[in-house]
């Protein structure tokens, strides 16, 4: 198995080119015989391509309202802004996911939008239970 990228041989079962890491197991690679250039009786030997592209090539933006529901919901459980914190991460979480699902993959970070929407809801709801004890304690103690 040559890697297509490099032309290192690598053992036939490798998935991946020892010298340069490019995947190989799902390329198809013939081994090019060495053709003399006027030789046109040779039927030409169609060698795919290598369909390979670094996971760094395409660098999808995360969008801003999921990093801010992600900040603030982090605040929120900091206890710099228990309240304010919790209902902007609320609120830029569901924005986000929103713009995230629009933008057809042009535009990441569905994650840290959970993220934010998450630590926004459990600190809402901690803040609920909290309410509800302090309610009920007054209630009982008035
Ligand atoms: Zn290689």
């Amino acid at each position: 198995m040559y890697c297509p990228r490099c032309g290192a041989a690598n053992q036939a079962d490798q998935r991946f080119c020892f010298n340069c890491g490019t995947r190989i197991d799902q390329v198809a690679v013939v081994p090019q015989a060495p053709s003399s250039a006027g030789d046109i009786t040779q039927p030409m030997t169609i060698v795919p391509t290598a369909t390979y592209s670094p996971p760094s090539a395409r660098i999808i933006p995360n969008s801003p309202l999921a990093i801010v529901s992600l900040v603030f919901g982090i605040l929120a459980w900091v206890l710099i802004l228990p309240l304010v914190g919790a209902l902007v991460a609320v609120v830029c979480g569901h924005l986000a996911r929103g713009e995230v699902r629009r933008a057809n993959g042009s535009v990441g970070g569905a994650d840290l939008a959970m993220a934010g929407l998450i630590l926004g809801y459990s600190q809402l709801a901690l803040m609920g239970v909290g309410l509800c004890a302090l309610l009920g304690f007054l209630i009982v103690i008035v």
